[in-house]
């Protein structure tokens, strides 16, 4: 069984992040969404609230070999402990580029035998990421095309406190 995690923090799941998880799903047996809890941001989502989100959206697609866990400390051991054969990452635009590269070469020299696999979005979603969704949400604007629906909801949610 060919097993992958899916790192990020996820601070919320966007449209873009759901499209890798979705080409992820058709390349390998199992994916797991792995969402960072050690992250150096400040997250506007509990990572409970995060994995909860992703959970209730995964249900509503039907990925039934997709699933979410959180995670704290050094991913190769997280990719290792569940058997991962690759880390997939989202590559949007040359931006992503050098902090990929970096990150792809230092997990490689952590595990050698876990590989890094770069899937690229639909262009559509070339220009989200998460923080511009917090943005628009702080400023009141439309956001929905973005976001699933229950995302949508629970940043209303959020903002309204
Ligand atoms: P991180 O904080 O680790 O960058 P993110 O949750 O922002 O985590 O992203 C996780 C992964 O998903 C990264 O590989 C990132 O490049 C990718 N990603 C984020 N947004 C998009 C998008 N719109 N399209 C494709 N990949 C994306």
């Amino acid at each position: 069984m060919r097993i992958a995690i899916y790192p990020g923090t996820f601070d919320p799941i966007t449209n873009g992040h759901l499209d890798i998880i979705e080409r992820a799903s058709q390349l390998f047996d199992r994916v797991i969404v792995t969402v960072a809890v050690n992250s150096s941001k400040t997250p506007m989502f509990t990572a409970e609230e995060r994995v909860a989100l992703i959970k209730a959206i995964l249900k509503q697609k039907r990925l039934t070999n997709v699933t979410v866990e959180h995670f704290s400390g050094l991913l190769v051991s997280f990719a290792r402990k569940k058997k991962a054969a690759a880390i997939i990452r989202g590559l949007r635009a040359i931006s992503d580029f050098e902090y990929e590269f970096q990150m792809a070469l230092m997990n490689r020299k952590q595990a050698n035998d876990i590989a890094t696999v770069f899937l690229m979005p639909h262009e559509r979603y070339t220009y989200l990421n998460s923080s511009i969704i917090r943005e628009i949400a702080r400023l009141h604007g439309n956001f929905k095309d973005f976001v699933h629906p229950v995302v949508v909801r629970a940043l209303k949610k959020k903002l309204r406190r």
